[in-house]
């Protein structure tokens, strides 16, 4: 049984292969792997809860990182997962991977379908209600470029909780639903990215699973809501030679980054405040971040020599939160 005064932040760790035009070019493969809780770049040790090298499969992934906070959240507990990383790093092979493929499911659609199996196993008094939204394009949120379709804003309810308002929000009843509904906002954020002038792959995305409970019998209720986010590439600006207006969204980016950063490490050093309101996304996440919530953070990160200073970087916003 979860504790509820208790609040942990895990950080998990989790190193990509090498890819085809990485060999090609002859990069060297740079992380050491020193026990299940440490990686070396370059000599200088970066611990972890749990470190993944390059051959981890999803089902490992997935058991060693995820599986833990269903029960929570079936429990009556909220938690969140984020996964951390520059672009190409493994963030979304590790949130998603292949939605419809078993063997190389990620941790979204696996905690959907233990979620489904659980309650198909319980018995006729409890009702249960599961409720997922998810966009893949609550960049706008941060972003002052003006895109018609799927314009998402941040509101707040009567009792000042924040919720996003233009999302894909809806009733699922199986797996297969919950999987058609992150496909559809995939192909929402194309249409979104599509219709701006200036192209940018870069954005955060969240994914909400929401499950009520209800015990007919003795009218026990429980609720535990889940945020699985894939957040935007952590890779600095300079790099990607952006410019005008797509400049400005990855300034923003960076700022809700660094304002998530600042959130987890209050959390994980125990601070009476906590920043959640310099940023949306940290707003939107607050009643899922600290207390009693479950945080997990999975940092994701290239082996590449080429990508030895992001790399670093990278295992350093991990080690914030710790
Ligand atoms: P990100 O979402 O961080 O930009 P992706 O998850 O899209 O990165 O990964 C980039 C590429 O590397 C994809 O083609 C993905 O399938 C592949 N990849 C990522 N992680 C792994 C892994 N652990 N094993 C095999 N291939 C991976
Ligand atoms: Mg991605």
């Amino acid at each position: 049984m979860a504790d509820p005064a208790e609040c942990t932040i895990k950080v998990m760790c989790r190193f990509r292969p090498l890819n085809n035009s990485e060999v090609a070019r002859g990069d060297k493969y740079i992380p050491k792997f020193t026990g299940e809780d440490q990686v070396s770049i370059s000599g200088k040790p970066f611990m972890f809860d749990r470190v993944f090298g390059s051959n981890t499969t999803q089902e490992q992934m997935y058991k060693a990182s995820a599986q833990m906070i269903v029960k929570d959240v079936l429990e009556g507990y909220n938690g969140t997962i984020f996964a951390f990383g520059q672009t190409s790093s493994g963030k979304t092979h590790t949130m998603e991977g292949s939605l419809h493929d078993p063997d190389n499911m990620g941790i979204i659609p696996r905690i959907v379908q233990d979620i489904f199996n659980y309650i198909y196993s319980m018995d006729e008094n409890l009702e249960f209600h599961i409720k997922v939204w998810t966009t893949t394009s609550v960049f706008l949120l941060y972003s002052s470029l003006s895109v018609t379709k799927n314009n998402l804003s941040v509101h707040e309810d009567k009792n000042r909780v924040p919720y996003v308002k233009g999302c894909t929000e809806r009733f699922v009843c199986s797996p297969e639903e919950v999987m058609d509904t992150i496909d559809e906002g995939k192909a929402n954020r194309h249409v979104a990215v599509t219709n701006m002038n200036e192209h940018s792959s870069r954005s955060h995305s969240i994914f909400q699973i929401n499950v009520k409970q209800e015990n007919t019998a003795t009218e026990q209720k429980l609720s535990g809501k889940l945020y699985l986010v894939d957040l935007a590439g952590s890779e600095k600006v300079g790099k990607t030679g952006a410019e005008g207006a797509v400049l400005e969204e990855a300034k923003n980016i960076n700022k809700s980054l660094s304002a998530l950063g600042n959130v987890i490490s209050a959390l994980a050093e125990g601070s009476t405040y906590v920043p959640y309101r310099d940023s949306k996304m940290t707003r939107i996440l607050q009643d899922s971040l600290g207390g009693n919530c479950r945080t997990t953070m999975v940092i994701c990160c290239s082996p590449s020599s080429y990508n030895e200073a992001e790399t670093k970087s990278t295992l350093m916003f991990g080690q914030r939160a710790k």
